[in-house]
């Protein structure tokens, strides 16, 4: 099935690495041009040169999500770079784990900052030409803990929580527009942010996915382009989960 992505412009942040570069570089494959951010500009270039190589147009950009003043810049950036934007992905995020009765107050509004202020901030300075655009789309990444919690991440999961609470809000709000808003909740994905978990944990986590892996990062990009694709016209207000039957 086309997907119909060939020009579009898609924007997706946390794309210097892991699931974010993925996506990158999934929707580049369909032929959709790709604005890559990360924190500094340098770390984004490698994503941008890679799917340059695929024959799209490609650029990085540095900015931190959680700041609304980086994002309205960044949003006129791309706006003179690009022309436009159809596909927003939300995908920059971080944890600081710890127990509830050791978590800092800097643990918990850092995490919030990032995970869900910078959702909210992207989605706001981008709304405007998203609801301009036929049917454009925003992909917000969110997490398995986001739906079940998880000790050890209270912080992570009520960001991730409330990122899927503010897709389903969104979804109404933007749907008049044609607008698709849905979020994808992954399990454990093989990425920089799971590499330190320890071998014992890993091969105990494996034992309760019916599946007995982890997911790759590729896995999940391809999910996202499905969703940012024609193939997901009549979908919005969702939560994907995948996560190799992890939470059923
Ligand atoms: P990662 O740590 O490998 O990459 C995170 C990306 O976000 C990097 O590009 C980093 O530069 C960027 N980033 C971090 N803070 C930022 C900020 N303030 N401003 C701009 N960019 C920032 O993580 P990953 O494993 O690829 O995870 C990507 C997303 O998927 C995250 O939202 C994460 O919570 C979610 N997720 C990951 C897993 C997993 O198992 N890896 C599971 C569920 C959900």
């Amino acid at each position: 099935m086309d997907l119909n992505l060939k020009d579009k412009v898609a924007v997706i942040t946390g794309a210097s690495r892991g699931i974010g570069k993925s996506i990158a570089l999934e929707l580049a494959q369909e032929g959709c041009h790709v604005a890559c951010i990360a924190t500094a500009e340098e770390r984004a270039a490698a994503t941008a040169a890679e799917a340059e190589g695929l024959g799209v147009k490609a650029k990085a950009y540095g900015a931190d999500v959680s700041s609304f003043e980086d994002m309205k810049e960044l949003c006129a950036k791309i706006l003179e770079d690009f022309g436009t934007v159809d596909i927003l992905v939300n995908n920059a995020g971080i944890t600081k784990d710890q127990l509830l009765l050791r978590m800092s107050e800097s643990d918990w509004d850092q995490v919030i900052a990032v995970n869900l202020k910078g959702t909210f901030n992207a989605c706001k300075v981008f709304a405007k030409t998203l609801m301009k655009r036929k049917g454009a789309r925003v992909i917000n990444i969110s997490s398995v803990v986001g739906l079940d919690g998880n000790g050890g991440q209270a912080n992570y999961a009520a960001s991730k929580a409330g990122v899927i609470a503010f897709t389903k809000s969104m979804a109404k709000e933007l749907g008049g527009r044609q607008v698709c808003v849905n979020s994808v909740a992954p399990g454990f994905i093989e990425t920089d942010m799971t590499e330190g978990l320890g071998g014992d944990l890993r091969e105990d986590m494996k034992k309760v996915i019916p599946l007995q892996r982890f997911g790759s990062a590729s896995e999940v990009g391809k999910l996202v382009t499905f969703l940012a694709g024609e193939t997901g016209s009549y979908i919005t207000g969702q939560t994907f989960v995948i996560d190799g039957g992890m939470a059923i």
